[in-house]
């Protein structure tokens, strides 16, 4: 439940409402724009509650939610821009992120990261720590693989994503990078998502294959009610009964989270393509969809990168895609 405030209700008004929350045995949460205060009532039975509030002066309206999901809703908040030092996620800009599945050595990684960087791109992806079907497959560089991309990162100023697959493994990638992942398999470890909310670096959420909008959107409340509201959800794919393409790019959960939530929407192409040659077309669809950002896995070598080679493009086919998808972005009056 939301209770906007009059325009001149006073703080001792705002202090009452906020102790009277209290005492019900809800949570407050205060937001004070230049014109109007909002409180959000968190709690189960918030809105049981409805009338008392009801009765105060300084309230000039409430709006009970009836979605699961608050502080990532529109009813909250109209937007939320992510500022990552200074690159913003969720404006006007389409930011792209690219790079490989998986850290392999500093020189591969240093070159990638050049070639993406002279492309466009703000943001280098790569997993350290990789979460693979099989135990037998390449597991990721781990704490080294971290170094080399902080490492990269220095030569070139393009922000780091990379991803934590559970508690442990945050405290490193907060150390050496910038945006925290949370892959697909990992979406609803409600106690992985809690830690994050407690981390001053934003999230970079990934859509479960198996899970609905709404759970991405509660998944990322879980963050949220920790704390840290810097999240950026990402559509990835889901797994449906077509086996033509790895998984089923969900386009249209591009404009349908826009229109349920304020975080900002970014997609990834690679994963859902499974095959290189699909990775342009699903870009340009993203972007025609509104899509905030692109993360997209590109390598010098793609056919011996040590995961996901199918799927990886090159940086020749890279900066054509982003060229076309630039054109893609002008029409819609956004830039890329
Ligand atoms: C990845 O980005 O390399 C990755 C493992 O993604 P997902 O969690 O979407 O499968
Ligand atoms: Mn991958």
């Amino acid at each position: 439940m939301i209770l906007t405030l009059k325009n001149n209700a006073t703080e001792q008004q705002i202090k009452e409402i906020e102790d009277r929350i209290k005492q019900l045995g809800c949570v407050p949460e205060i937001s004070k724009g230049e014109e109007k205060v909002i409180i959000l009532v968190k709690g189960e039975q918030a809105s049981v509650h409805k009338d008392i509030f009801d009765a105060y002066s300084a309230v000039d309206f409430i709006t009970v939610i009836s979605e699961p999901y608050k502080l990532v809703s529109k009813h909250w908040k109209e937007k939320t821009v992510v500022d990552v030092k200074g690159i913003k996620i969720g404006e006007n800009k389409i930011q792209v992120a690219g790079g490989p599945c998986s850290v392999e050595n500093y020189e591969s990684t240093l070159e990638i990261a050049r070639s993406i960087k002279k492309a466009g791109a703000a943001f280098l992806r790569g997993g350290a720590y990789k979460p693979r079907t099989s135990p037998y497959s390449f597991q990721g560089m781990r704490e080294e693989g971290l170094k080399i991309l902080q490492q990269v990162s220095r030569e070139t100023g393009l922000k780091i994503i990379t991803e934590a697959m559970d508690i442990s493994q945050i405290e490193p990638v907060e150390k050496y990078a910038d945006v925290i992942q949370i892959g697909a398999r990992n979406m609803q470890n409600f106690e992985l998502l809690k830690a994050c909310g407690k981390s001053s670096k934003p999230v970079l959420l990934k859509r479960g294959f198996s899970n609905t909008i709404t759970e991405l959107l509660m998944s990322a409340e879980y963050i949220a009610s920790e704390g840290n509201t810097n999240i950026i959800l990402c559509e990835r794919g889901i797994r449906t009964f077509s086996d033509h393409t790895r998984f089923t790019l969900d386009i249209s959960a591009v404009p349908v989270i826009k229109k349920m939530s304020n975080l900002p929407v970014v997609v990834d192409p690679s994963h859902p393509a499974g095959k290189r040659e699909l990775v342009e077309p699903l870009t340009l669809a993203s972007v025609a969809a509104g899509a905030d950002g692109l993360l997209i896995e590109v390598h010098t070598d793609p056919q011996h990168a040590a995961s996901d080679g199918a799927q990886t493009v090159n940086p020749q086919q890279f900066e054509s895609i982003i060229k076309k998808a630039s054109q893609i972005a002008a029409v819609l009056g956004r830039t890329l």
